[in-house]
């Protein structure tokens, strides 16, 4: 059979050049909180494929019951027939989604096609048109999930007209803004409320407005947790207008950040639910949560897809279910946290990396450490040229913790460094990764 260097060859040259990569190599194989790539080289692994596999890689009861759904059913189109693993993760999901009222689930594959459906919903249950969405916000790559995805130009560059009637108003986070870090959280999110005072007043009427659609915790665009002062306030306005809130928790959802939704913290309802990545652990599913009122205005037909809500896969999401209530997993999450952020402070603290951290923040484990521009310390970040810089402190320390045997990532905007370790993982990970981490930040800015 064809060698594995040239196999790599032959991915370099007949994969999309669409498809960006942060490591070289080809990965073989994940266990736990490890992934190994071919030649037997082994990264302890904070970046999950991206938030997903959160009991970590291959866990035995989920892959277990996946493995013995593919013997027995792999495919029931669900537009032909319910399937058992389908009802089986509604009855898991119902006892814990964020708020009672969230009773009507509609399963896809990817996040992106859940915020598609999302927005489709909105739509036919308010009769409205209208989307007003974040500036810094990241819900996908498909025409309406990008149209409401406002991080970065890369996304849309290039292929107008993308899905008309989406507004937005800046993230409560100082880029967004253009205020400096030290800004008060109260001054954030009361100038974007008052932004979105002036949208619904000057640009998008209430009675053309379906939906506003936040992720309470920004994930590509820079981890940075919504104030729950501010999610209140966009609840009051939808209550006032008549506009349904969408919380996109496809990152934030399923235990990462010490509750189950993100979106708990702040005791706030939301009328539709988009979730995706760590449900499945790894099997391709997404899901759309709302109300029996509000789904039932969609005509049967409208919604569906080939392979929406596959067998295998909810199978998977069942047993990260119940592996979630039999493993205590939002107890580990909340002390490794507690440890994560320890250590993440301490580095802070230290006098020769101090001047080129900025913020260290996030919440159970989605965590950013963010750096001062490429530029020095207290230059004005450029959110064009300093991405793309070869000086940027983001990258660098990067790349140094994947040579020092740490696979992470950044966010998709900005100078920021993020942490997304399985939920399960064990003390003594945590500690190398993040003493790996220490050790990358300090030979960089040295
Ligand atoms: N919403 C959020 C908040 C996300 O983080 C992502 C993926 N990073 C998406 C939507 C899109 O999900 P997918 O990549 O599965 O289409």
């Amino acid at each position: 059979s064809t060698s594995a260097d040239d196999l790599y060859q032959l991915g370099q040259r007949h994969v999309t050049n669409g498809l960006g990569r942060l490591t070289e190599g080809i990965m073989v194989k994940g266990q736990g909180s490890y992934v190994e790539y071919e030649g037997g080289r082994k990264l302890l692994d904070f970046t999950s494929g991206i938030g997903v596999t959160s009991l970590g890689h291959c866990h035995p009861k989920v892959s277990q019951a996946a493995a013995e759904q593919c013997l027995t059913l792999v495919h029931a189109q669900c537009s032909i027939a319910f399937h058992k693993p389908y009802l089986q993760l509604v009855e898991r999901l119902l006892p814990v989604v964020p708020h009672p009222s969230l009773d009507s689930f509609f399963f896809w594959n990817s996040g992106s096609e859940a915020v598609e459906a999302a927005i489709k919903l909105a739509r036919v249950a308010t009769g409205r048109q209208h989307i007003i969405c974040m500036q810094g916000g990241y819900h996908g790559r498909t025409y309406g999930a990008m149209a409401v995805t406002k991080s970065k130009t890369i996304y849309s560059e290039g292929v107008f007209p993308i899905m008309p009637g989406v507004f937005s108003i800046p993230y409560p986070y100082w880029h967004q803004h253009g205020l400096p870090p030290a800004t008060p959280t109260s001054t954030l999110v009361s100038q974007s409320l008052y932004q979105l005072e002036l949208l619904l007043t000057q640009q998008t009427a209430p009675r053309d407005t379906a939906a506003i659609i936040i992720e309470p915790l920004l994930g590509e665009g820079g981890y940075v947790p919504a104030p729950p002062e501010f999610l209140k306030g966009l609840r009051d306005v939808c209550d006032k207008h008549g506009i349904l809130l969408i919380i996109d928790e496809v990152q934030s959802g399923f235990a990462r950040t010490g509750k189950y939704f993100m979106i708990e913290y702040s005791g706030v309802r939301p009328d539709i639910l988009v979730i995706a990545k760590g449900l499945a652990n790894g099997f391709p599913l997404s899901g759309v949560v709302s109300r029996k009122e509000l789904t039932d205005k969609l005509k049967p037909g409208t919604m569906g897809g080939t392979y929406a809500g596959n067998a295998v896969s909810c199978a998977a999401a069942v047993a990260v279910a119940d592996v979630f209530q039999e493993e205590n997993i939002l107890g580990n999450v909340q002390a490794r946290s507690v440890e994560l952020f320890d250590a993440l402070n301490a580095l802070r603290k230290d006098s020769a990396v101090s001047p080129y951290i900025l913020d260290v923040r996030g919440t159970g484990l989605m965590v950013a450490v963010e750096f001062t521009s490429p530029n020095g310390p207290g230059a004005q970040f450029d959110p064009v040229s300093d991405s793309n810089s070869p000086k940027s402190l983001a990258s660098r320390i990067v790349k140094k913790c994947i040579e020092n045997g740490l696979l992470i990532l950044t966010t998709s905007a900005y100078e920021v460094i993020r942490f997304i370790p399985a939920l399960n993982i064990t003390q003594e990970d945590l500690k190398k990764g993040a003493d790996i981490f220490a050790e990358s930040v300090r030979s960089v800015v040295k």
